[in-house]
């Protein structure tokens, strides 16, 4: 299968280099030369818990390709999903399917001005991971990814998706449900990406003050009114539960947009809480806690941007 991935950061290369390990022909899209040229030279090292290996995928700019793609599956932050994707659009026919797991809101929006929407696919994963440096990518702990078609139906190809992802070593499962899997996560990163934003703490410390945990909580509470309102079928219990994992079992965790911050870096808030608050806004629901701390993100992203 041929496999574009646009957006080989931390995500992109660990699905692009597993994939790759596993035999099928994958394409890593980015614009980041130093990650390139690592990667051609040296190839993806992909560090895991079960060792150390080194993926040989094809890398380059967009405009470095010209072949269409049976899959595109896209992996940049939210605020670069169109031109990423647009910059990329030669290597999408009329039979390529796209898929994004990004986290937040409106990237299948964004995705469906340029593609049918019978070819897109939706998901969402608990894999984490990070770029150690160029070239090298570190798969922290063990995770899935859940993915279906954006329209509600079943579909073969993203079926077979899963299966050559699942046959590459990491687990991913088809879930018609996958929709309210996408909103929980929301309403998790919602409470912890910006709380930690807005205060520098890692997870632990969030959770070791109740002050921390209250406010979670009324995010998570204030996304599930959203999703409902909305008709998701939303699992408040799921995302406590979450939330409960990462206050006591990921306790040094730094959450991506407290490192954003501290780099003076665009954060994904915009399609985190932003996008939250849009989709209340819309339907006259009123979502304070997250609202502020959207606000409050804003400010301090104005306050650190280089
Ligand atoms: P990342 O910053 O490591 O990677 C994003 C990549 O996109 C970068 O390599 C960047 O150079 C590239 N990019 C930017 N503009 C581009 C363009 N125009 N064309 C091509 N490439 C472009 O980010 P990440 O951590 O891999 O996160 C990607 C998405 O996955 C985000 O939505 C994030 O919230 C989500 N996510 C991340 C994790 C994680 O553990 N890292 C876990 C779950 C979900």
């Amino acid at each position: 299968m041929k496999i574009g991935i646009i957006g080989a950061g931390a995500m992109g290369s660990l699905f692009g280099g597993h994939l790759a390990l596993g035999g099928q022909d994958v394409t890593l899209i980015d614009v980041n030369a130093d990650h390139l040229s690592a990667i051609n030279e040296k190839g993806l090292i992909v560090e895991g818990p079960s060792g150390v290996d080194c993926a040989r995928p094809r890398a380059g700019r967009p405009e470095d390709f010209t072949e269409t793609q049976d899959f595109v599956i896209i992996f940049t932050k939210g605020a670069h999903t169109e031109d990423a994707l647009v910059s990329a659009l030669h290597l999408v026919n009329e039979r390529t399917w796209v898929l994004t797991a990004q986290n937040g809101l409106g990237n299948a929006d964004l995705i469906a001005r340029h593609v049918p929407s019978d070819r897109i696919a939706i998901g969402t994963t608990s894999y984490a991971a990070t770029l150690r440096g160029p070239g090298r990518l570190r798969l922290q702990a063990g995770g899935d990814l859940r993915i279906w078609a954006a329209n509600g139906s079943r579909a073969l190809a993203v079926e077979r998706l899963a299966e050559a992802i699942s046959a590459s070593g990491l687990d991913c499962k088809t879930d018609p449900k996958v929709e309210g899997a996408i909103w929980e996560k929301i309403a998790f990163n919602a409470a912890i990406n910006s709380l930690s934003a807005v205060t520098k703490y890692r997870v632990g410390e969030l959770g070791d003050f109740p002050a921390g945990r209250e406010l979670a909580e009324l995010v998570a509470k204030e996304v599930a009114e959203v999703a409902c309102a909305r008709g998701v079928e939303f699992d408040l219990s799921r995302v406590h539960d979450l939330l409960e994992a990462a206050f006591t079992q990921h306790r040094e965790h730094q959450p991506s947009m407290l490192c954003d911050v501290l780099a003076g870096r665009e954060t994904e808030i915009e399609n985190i809480n932003g996008a939250v608050v849009a989709q209340a806004h819309r339907l006259g629901l009123q979502v304070r806690v997250t609202e502020t701390l959207l606000l409050l993100v804003r400010l301090i992203e104005r306050s650190v941007r280089k």
